[in-house]
């Protein structure tokens, strides 16, 4: 990879400014110290992303980890680090890109061997025609068989560009299959299937800077999930928010994106929204069906606990920011938590 493509990969991983920066890394140095993990690159790394919380998973891992072992053993580590911080589509994605440029490289040896050969073909064919001026000269035969012998390569030469030229064409086009289905996983959560927090943010910025007018920001939580991931289990917590991803994806009008913001906490930008009742009477929707979800356990197939989330709604305004929305439509669903849950407001 090079140095530009590796810069815009950790700008796109690591948006933060020098501040913000500065105060996730004064989260994770001491949790570092605490659990007596050795300050090394891929600990900090680990360590920045877990203060992050971009990763509800990661954090998991590592409180699991760190709870299981007086100390941090450096294979999870370097599992950590490839699963959550360089992440395997993006593996996929350079080697797609190096595949691709080898296959180039190929061709172009072919192409330049064809052109040489038509070179060839072209100076011999320009000795012959200069003899057939002249008066017949007794190097005739010589040069035609010499320029036949080079038809001969020229032509075997065009023969091997094309047949490289038709596996190439195969090859380039499951790259580019690979290459789109790796894009369109870094953009997703991988559990839920929604688009991921970070395109969440790119896509609410884009919208905002186009035109805000119609837009709508939807933010919901799960509510009691702790509880019911202590009742049920982690496994079953996750079967939840996969149905809650699904009810999303299901359930948006076109336009509209719907993103894990974390943990259990979902959102929805919405464009063309006439009004904020408009953007209500949607969040209505999705919090009904949402409580209408009747997930199974495998195995015993016993009914789980009804699933219910709490929504804030807010619309956005012409100078607003992806932070003054999002602080909106935050303080809407506290309020929703507050005063009772399961409801919009
Ligand atoms: P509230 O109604 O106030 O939102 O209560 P809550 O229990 O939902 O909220 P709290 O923030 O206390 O707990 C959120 C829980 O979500 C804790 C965490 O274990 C769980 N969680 C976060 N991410 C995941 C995940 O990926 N899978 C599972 N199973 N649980 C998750
Ligand atoms: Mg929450
Ligand atoms: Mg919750």
């Amino acid at each position: 990879m090079s140095q530009s493509q590796l810069h815009a990969t950790a700008l796109a991983l690591y948006p933060e400014d020098y501040r913000e920066a500065a105060a996730l890394l004064k989260q994770a140095v001491p949790l570092m110290v605490r659990h007596n993990i050795a300050p090394n690159p891929v600990h900090y790394a680990l360590w920045y992303t877990y203060s992050k919380g971009l990763e509800p998973e990661l954090n998991r891992h590592l409180d699991r980890v760190v709870k299981d072992f007086d100390y941090f053993p450096p294979d999870s580590a370097s599992k950590l680090f490839r699963d959550y911080i360089i992440r395997d589509e993006l593996e996929d994605a350079r080697a797609g890109q190096l595949q691709a440029i080898n296959l180039v490289d190929g061709m172009e040896r072919h192409v330049t061997q064809s052109v040489n050969g038509s070179l060839n073909f072209q100076t011999s064919l320009g000795h012959c025609l200069q003899m057939l001026a002249e008066p017949v000269d007794e190097r005739l035969p010589t040069l035609l068989s010499e320029l036949q012998h080079s038809t001969q390569v020229m032509h075997d030469q065009q023969e091997r560009f094309l047949s490289q030229l038709h596996s190439a064409q195969n090859e380039i086009k499951s790259l580019r299959d690979k290459l789109e289905r790796a894009q369109l996983a870094a953009t997703l959560d991988g559990l839920t299937q929604v688009l991921n927090r970070n395109t969440f943010s790119r896509l609410l910025e884009q919208a905002l800077s186009t035109d805000a007018q119609g837009v709508a920001l939807v933010m919901l939580d799960i509510d009691h999930f702790k509880q019911f991931n202590d009742q049920y289990g982690h496994p079953l917590g996750d079967r939840v928010l996969e149905h809650v991803g699904q009810v999303l994806r299901t359930a948006l009008p076109p336009q509209a994106v719907a993103a894990r913001y974390g943990g259990e906490e979902f959102c929805v930008i919405l464009r063309d929204c006439a009004d904020l009742s408009a953007a209500r009477d949607f969040a209505e929707v999705l919090r009904q069906k949402i409580q209408a979800l009747r997930i199974k356990a495998r195995g015993t197939n016993e009914v789980l606990d009804t699933v219910t989330a709490s929504f804030g709604v807010a619309m956005a305004e012409a100078r607003d920011t992806v932070e003054s929305l999002v602080v909106r439509a935050d303080d809407a669903l506290y309020q929703a938590k507050r005063s009772g849950r399961n409801r919009v407001v």
